[in-house]
């Protein structure tokens, strides 16, 4: 069998990359080779960044009612070809054939939404400024923009951004995760179909070295970023220091507090889909749940039993709850904060550090493990795993409860599950979070809401999706106009 060699796509045409280097891109639940990713060098993005400076020229000046006509174009192709990119999904990342179907959902959202961009551009307009001096604000495009999107939801990442970016007059670059690169690869044979002018959506595969040179490129005015903390930082810091705008969304430690009067059926069912579902990779995910009160031994046990019941093996099967993490190197990062966290003290209330799939004896497979009371002084407690592990705390009060999420340093999401209102209402004033759920346990914000968070969860100050990406694809320019009223008078 040949394995598919992937291509950058510049300018409309699909082309090869110039270094020669390649990453196998393998099925987590098979391992076997999917696909090979090439890695872009400096030129290769210089060739994209070029490519999208002109065609930057005539887009702009297409009216954004004629830009959106491409958006329900991609819409309906988005629709048409919706189960051949979630199986695409699945087989590169791993995630059940459900959660891509989820996954692929989220990201046409985005897509209606940007539909709507000739009135989210919308802008104001003061008449009368002192007399005969009217003033306004208009909303133009940066110029080329870029997007560098991670591994875990390679199909919706880009979408947060891309649509807003195109439908807001950009040319826009996409460099899609060199560990799961190929649904971009299927995305853009579709924009292909649609028929965009060439170099206004551009692919450019790659690592480190090609997003560097995206940083650095004087030509690429705003980069938007989702990743972990430590590169979002980076991002962050080398493109501004190169005057660019950036928007940089990092890691997680998801704190979810459970109240004795939560209804423990529905929140045990939640908190296990939340903390194991993506097999833990999910920026949204459960990592910690703070029991408060007499909530701790029975949400102890509850959980322990949805983690038992979990179903482990490859995606694609309609039996299977939980896939394989992406690579065996993050089996072994995930095993070792795992026994870390026994050794700083924590019960290890279930173990998953080994698990077998029949029929699957390469796949990278491992099991729902919950830490019990893992002390808080424990290095495991502040790391994001990024894995199918859940860490057990107790606090005696919710106000206990949301001192110890407010000393944490990320800040992506936090939830609750009780039935009092009071509670929730000083939990969603309190909590030090950008995206905060209420008897919900992945508070994903849909298409029209901007993808919060804080602290060392995101760099920058307007978010994904909706008018925050409206905001940060467009600079405003402010025009004071004087017309004397004795001019139009001499006609
Ligand atoms: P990652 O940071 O390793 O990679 C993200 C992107 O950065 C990739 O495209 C990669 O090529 C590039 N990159 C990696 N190292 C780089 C470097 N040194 N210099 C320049 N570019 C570099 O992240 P990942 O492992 O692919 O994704 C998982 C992480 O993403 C988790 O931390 C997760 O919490 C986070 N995430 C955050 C959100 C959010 O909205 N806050 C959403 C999804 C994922």
């Amino acid at each position: 069998m040949t394995i598919e060699v992937l291509k950058n796509h510049i300018g409309g045409q699909w082309v090869d990359v110039g270094s020669g280097d390649f990453l196998d891109i393998h099925n987590p639940a098979t391992a076997e080779v999917l696909a090979r990713a090439p890695l872009s060098t400096t030129v290769d993005v210089s060739k994209a960044v070029e490519a999208a400076s002109s065609a930057f020229g005539e887009w702009r000046y297409t009216p954004a009612v004629s830009r959106i006509q491409y958006m329900f174009k991609l819409k309906n192709l988005l629709e048409e070809h919706f189960e051949e990119l979630a199986r695409t999904i699945t087989m590169e990342n791993g995630k059940t054939l459900g959660e891509s179907r989820g996954e692929m959902r989220r990201a046409i959202e985005n897509v209606e939404v940007a539909c709507g961009i000739p009135a989210l551009m919308q802008s104001e307009f003061s008449e009368d400024i002192a007399p005969g001096i009217d003033e306004y604000m208009i909303r133009q495009p940066l110029g080329v923009v870029a997007i560098v999107a991670p591994f875990n939801f390679p199909g919706m990442i880009p979408f947060w951004f891309l649509p807003y970016a195109v439908a807001c007059g950009n040319a826009v670059l996409v460099k899609p995760s060199e560990r799961c690169p190929i649904t971009m690869q299927k995305v853009f044979r579709l924009f292909e179909e649609i028929g965009f002018p060439p170099g206004v959506v551009n692919l450019v595969n790659g690592g480190a070295q090609a997003v560097n040179a995206l940083l650095d490129h004087p030509d690429v005015k705003g980069v938007s970023f989702v990743g972990s903390t430590p590169v979002a930082r980076h991002i962050y810091r080398r493109g501004a220091a190169n005057g660019k705008r950036v928007q940089a969304q990092g890691g997680a430690k998801n704190p979810l507090v459970v109240m004795p009067d939560a209804n423990m059926e529905m929140t045990t069912r939640i908190v296990a889909d939340s903390a194991f579902g993506n097999a833990g990779q999910r920026c949204l995910a459960a990592s910690t749940v703070i029991t408060v009160g007499d909530a701790r031994e029975v949400f102890a046990q509850a959980i322990a039993k949805a983690a038992d019941e979990r179903v482990v093996g490859y995606g694609l099967e309609d039996s299977v709850t939980m896939g394989p993490v992406i690579s065996p190197e993050s089996r072994e990062r995930i095993r070792g904060l795992i026994q870390q966290g026994v050794d700083d003290g924590a019960d290890l209330l279930v173990d998953g550090r080994e698990a077998q799939v029949a029929g699957y004896p390469d796949g990278y497979f491992l099991r729902p493990t919950i830490l019990k009371d893992l002390p808080l002084a424990s290095e495991v407690a502040r790391t994001e795993i990024f894995g199918p592990v859940l860490t057990l705390i107790h606090a005696d009060t919710l106000g206990q409860a949301i001192e110890i999420i407010n000393r944490g340093r990320f800040g992506n999401m936090a939830c609750l599950f009780t039935s009092n209102g009071g509670a929730a209402r000083q939990f969603r004033y309190e909590v030090q979070a950008g995206n905060v759920g209420i008897n919900i346990g992945v508070a994903a914000p849909m298409a029209f809401f901007p993808f919060s968070g804080w602290k060392d969860s995101f760099f920058g100050t307007l978010h994904g999706q909706a008018r925050h990406a409206v905001e940060f694809y467009t600079q405003t320019k402010v025009v004071v106009e004087r017309w004397d009223e004795k001019w139009s008078r001499q006609f």
